[in-house]
């Protein structure tokens, strides 16, 4: 059987299915929830098909997430995307549910599905969505392109990074064809408030280079209550200083009210690893990892630049 016949074995056994997600969810990780839970819901009727977790605001228009007691769990099936560790799943009940199916794009940190497809070349995991549904000859509707393209352009960068293949611009040019305005989602995705613009220019006048090529930005609790924006808006900036040149590594380092997140990213050496050391993880040029606190930043920070410098070394 191949991975698509088993899934689809399995969604077909269970009446009701439950769609997980990871914290602090992203376009791709809503985008692979409400699209396969709109694309299940309008192949089997019958069945209940939940998403559960938290609503990203940056892609509001794609909808809203199922809220569900304990009890719905039993004896259903909970698919979880996008997530490649256990502990990052949103709602942990994901755990009550009788079996569990893995779909995602990053590099696994732990095996938790009871069938696991991860495929870590994979641009976004709407991609996979997307393969899934069309090799187990199930319908899509415009709602649910909507969602799987959302994923695609973000989890890309607007199809710009290396994982990006001809794959993913024939499965963004089927999308096309269920009437997925394209202007409309880029609208949404690029309108910015002013105080979001102001707080980009505070990021661009106040981050740091290292010696050897890591260029990165402290934001503390008090700086986002400054600029009186939310804590996913200011931590989305980390591509603000992506363009430099000879600083292949960056990272938005960023203090929430209960942790201290790294946002790391990478046009150069691989950084998961240098996350994996923080409690973290994520693909090899773009991962994310938490500080115990403040003090750790200049050990981060030094194993930062200790990596660029090695891979400068070796080019
Ligand atoms: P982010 O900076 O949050 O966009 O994360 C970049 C990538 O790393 C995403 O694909 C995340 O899913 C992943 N990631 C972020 N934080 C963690 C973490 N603490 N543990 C494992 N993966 C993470």
């Amino acid at each position: 059987m191949t991975i698509y016949e088993q899934i689809l074995a399995k969604i077909k056994q269970y009446d009701t299915i439950i769609i997980h997600g990871h914290v602090r969810p992203d376009g791709d990780c809503i985008g692979s929830q409400l699209g396969l839970r709109e694309a299940l819901r309008l192949n089997f009727p019958n069945k209940k098909v939940y998403a559960v977790g938290e609503m990203a605001s940056y892609v509001k228009f794609l909808g809203e997430v199922d809220v569900i007691e304990d009890n719905v769990y039993d004896n259903a099936l909970a698919i979880c995307v996008d997530c490649g560790n256990s502990e990052r799943l949103l709602d942990q009940r994901f755990k009550l549910a009788k079996e569990i199916i893995k779909i995602d794009h990053h590099i696994p940190v732990d095996n938790y599905g009871d069938i696991e497809w991860v495929c870590e070349e994979k641009p976004s995991c709407t991609q996979m969505i997307y393969e899934f549904l069309t090799n187990a000859n199930l319908k899509l509707n415009k709602d649910a392109a909507i969602c799987l393209y959302t994923g695609l352009v973000t989890d890309t960068g607007r199809f710009r990074f290396d994982s990006v293949t001809s794959e993913t611009f024939i499965c963004a040019a089927e999308l096309l064809k269920y009437g997925v305005d394209i202007a409309k989602i880029d609208g949404y995705l690029s309108i910015e408030s002013l105080d979001v613009i102001k707080f980009k220019g505070y990021v661009l006048s106040h981050f740091k280079l290292t010696k050897s090529g890591f260029a990165y930005i402290k934001v503390t609790k008090e700086i986002v209550e400054k600029y009186g924006i939310s804590y996913e808006d200011a931590a989305n900036q980390v591509n603000v200083i992506s363009t430099i040149p000879g600083y292949p590594v960056w990272a938005l380092i960023i203090e929430y009210p209960a942790e201290i997140r790294v946002r790391l990213r990478s046009r150069g050496p691989d950084v998961d690893k240098l996350a994996n050391a923080y409690k973290g993880g994520g693909h090899a040029k773009a991962s994310g990892c938490k500080l115990a606190d403040w003090s750790e930043l200049t050990k981060f920070v030094k194993e930062a630049n200790k990596l660029v410098k090695e891979y400068k070394k070796a080019l």
